[in-house]
């Protein structure tokens, strides 16, 4: 369902991403691993186009959001990043609006369903991440992992193809990571294709069926859990690994 190539990102003179080139397939899910300044968020960031590249490819089921470095028309782009959701470290709620004003507030702007069919998934995914109660509550009176679990359903909303994360769990305390990896686990038993940066290991060796790990803006390797965890190939691999257990 996607397919990234050779992507290049420099920020000035520094290059972040250098060659990055993997696949995504239905029903995957990715777990991203590395150091800080990796790379890892850049590159999240450039698959729904909150980053522009400067080469390579990437390719959304059918579509290219962007061929050999060419974007495709404005027109175009917005309805290639809609197959996309992304839910961030810092969940991003709007303040001002009620749990429930924000997961209805993208389908409402986009008016191409009828308001009682956005009200009937708003509620059903509020039930599916434990909140139904919080419906009418606003984002700071929700604890850090309520408020990452409404960011989780607010992206549902939009029916991705695809479910990005960065580090969601990395702003919370201890005890409230556990409830918005429940939420993941749960999706990924539902077949969500997602992609997940994260440094939680225990979650990407049960749950995800492939870790890539970046270095420096490179992949340097790749492969199913058991593979890159019980037997990595690359000394970076190895080192990095011992060193966040
Ligand atoms: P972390 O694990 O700390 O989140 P990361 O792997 O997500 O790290 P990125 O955020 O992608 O890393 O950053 C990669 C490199 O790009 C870093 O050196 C960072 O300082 C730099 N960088 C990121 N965003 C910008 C920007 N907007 N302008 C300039 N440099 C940037
Ligand atoms: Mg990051």
């Amino acid at each position: 369902i996607l397919e990234i190539t050779d992507l290049k990102k420099s920020f000035g003179p520094l290059e972040v991403l250098k060659n990055i080139t993997f696949d995504v397939t239905k029903n995957d899910v990715v777990a991203v691993i590395g150091p800080s300044g990796s790379g890892k968020s850049t590159m999240l960031r450039s698959l729904v186009h909150l980053e522009t590249i400067d080469g390579g490819s990437i390719r959304v089921a059918d579509r290219y959001l962007v061929k050999n470095g060419a974007y495709a028309k404005p027109k175009e782009l917005s309805s290639i990043t809609a197959r996309m959701g992304m839910v961030f470290q810092q969940f991003d709620l709007f303040p001002h609006l009620t749990v429930i004003e924000n997961l209805e507030l993208a389908p409402r702007l986009t008016k191409r369903e009828p308001l009682d069919a956005i009200k009937r998934r708003s509620s059903e995914l509020l039930a599916k991440v434990g909140l139904s109660d919080k419906s009418n509550a606003y984002p700071n009176k929700l604890s850090g992992g309520q408020k990452q679990r409404v960011a989780i359903a607010r992206a549902l909303m939009m029916n991705p193809d695809v479910l990005l994360f960065d580090e969601p769990t990395s702003a919370l305390d201890p005890e409230l990571t556990g409830e918005v990896l429940e939420v993941m686990k749960s999706l990924a038993e539902e077949h969500m294709t997602m992609i997940v940066v994260t440094h939680e290991m225990e979650f990407a060796k049960e749950v995800a069926n492939q870790v890539i790990f970046m270095d420096n803006g490179h992949i340097i390797e790749t492969g199913h859990p058991d593979q890159l965890f019980g037997n990595p190939q690359f000394d970076r691999t190895k080192a990095f690994l011992n060193r966040s257990n």
